[in-house]
């Protein structure tokens, strides 16, 4: 397991505004996984224009990133589903966009 040195490290490595690494695995198949998150807690509905911090639902998606030492990198990437608090719609929280 990551020291948070060594997850703020990886977080500066990366260097993608507003997602840090939250956690970091060797996988003995796969490579290095590191798990990222949003820092942003609140998004604006593009419906109404409300903000909310309101979470819906989380979901996780494996992207293959650039190699490191020889080595394949994977970021799991954990988004959230917000829910509007003033018209009810569900927004999809969008960062790395792939
Ligand atoms: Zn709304």
């Amino acid at each position: 397991m990551a020291s948070k040195g060594q997850l703020k490290l990886l977080t500066d490595f990366l260097n993608i505004p507003d997602v840090k690494v939250t956690h970091f695995v060797q996988d003995t198949s796969l490579g290095k996984i590191l798990s990222v998150a949003s820092l942003t807690s609140e998004v604006a509905c593009p419906h109404c224009g409300q903000m909310s911090q309101k979470i819906h639902s989380y979901y996780s998606h494996l992207i293959k990133d650039l190699p490191m030492n020889g080595q394949n990198v994977y970021l799991q990437v954990n988004k959230r589903k917000m829910k509007c608090e003033n018209c009810l719609k569900i927004l999809a929280l969008r960062y790395l966009s792939c």
